[in-house]
């Protein structure tokens, strides 16, 4: 099927889930969440993004490419959105094993196969970008690095091997050195960074990430994106949020950020996310004492 690049855009994203009945709601929950209801394609087959990758069954692999493809030209999608899922049965099947049973594993299983979904992705529809996601039995979710969704000029690069032994204390220092108190990496620069644990230090792109959450805050392009639009979705008419709003955005930033951010951090974050976003704080409290002192308070704290 050819692509009509001009199509109409109805839905922004096309999203890739698993048939497991077990997260039948979970995915709608989510993309409410990041305020994409109603704005995203959503296909279910076993495994989700093991579909891209699943040598043993061609048909699948067909079916999912022709359903982008359908999805691009009706409704105009230009973002894939894999979800894979912890203790997914058709991904054990697939790897021989349990993976469950050693949860590092079966990290690094998902986000290995789900890296090169979005590759695959990428060399189908170039100008497509691609997130990939790993869901907790709990229904939280994490958004894992993703070396393939990065512009074409970068990819030759963040695939080559490893060519190093391993180094994650020098990973750390650089983290640490890129991420001094007060500076705000941006998604390139975060994509940057990763990939450079990857390629220079030896790491694979979970302990980059890792080490990354570890010595520098919190990682967040990714994760403030997310926010952005959550907070987007909560404003009222005239672009304004509430203290709620704030709280809400900041329990999802710390799921999205691993859970290594403080409370009072993930609100600070939230709410300068907001102002960046030009969102408006709405007054709080009881009249005549009612204010936005709240707001300000938060964005002024330190980072
Ligand atoms: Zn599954």
């Amino acid at each position: 099927m050819t692509a009509n690049v001009n199509a109409p855009s109805v839905a922004d994203t096309f999203v890739v889930s698993c048939i497991d009945p077990r997260f039948v709601e979970e995915p709608a929950l989510l993309l409410r969440a990041l305020g994409r209801a109603g704005r995203y394609s959503e296909m279910r087959i076993a495994g989700a993004a093991l579909a891209a990758v699943n040598d043993a069954q061609p048909a699948w692999s067909t079916a999912l490419w022709d359903n982008l493809a359908a999805s691009r030209q009706l409704h105009g999608v230009r973002r894939v959105t894999f979800l894979n899922h912890r203790d997914c049965g058709a991904v054990n099947a697939w790897a021989g094993r349990k993976l469950s049973a050693n949860p590092q594993d079966e990290l690094q299983v998902h986000t290995d196969l789900l890296n090169r979904a979005a590759a695959e992705v990428r060399r189908r529809h170039p100008d497509m970008e691609v997130e990939i996601k790993l869901m907790d039995l709990d229904g939280s979710v994490q958004i894992l690095p993703c070396q393939h969704c990065a512009p074409q000029g970068l990819r030759a690069e963040a695939v080559a091997p490893p060519s190093r032994p391993a180094n994650p204390d020098a990973f750390a220092e650089l983290v640490r050195l890129r991420t001094a108190p007060g500076a705000q990496l941006t998604e390139a620069q975060e994509r940057d960074l990763l990939a450079t644990g990857v390629r220079e230090h030896g790491l694979t792109a979970a302990v980059a990430r890792q080490l990354r959450a570890q010595h520098g805050g919190a990682g967040g392009a990714a994760a403030e994106r997310d926010i952005e639009a959550f907070l987007s979705s909560r404003a009222d008419a005239r672009g304004r949020i509430g203290r709620s709003d704030v709280t809400a955005a900041a329990r999802l930033y710390r799921r999205l950020a691993g859970g290594s951010v403080a409370d009072r951090d993930a609100q600070a974050r939230a709410a300068r996310v907001a102002s960046g976003a030009g969102l408006e704080p709405r007054a709080e409290g009881v009249w005549p004492f009612r204010s936005e002192a709240w707001f300000h308070r938060l964005t002024a704290a330190p980072a």
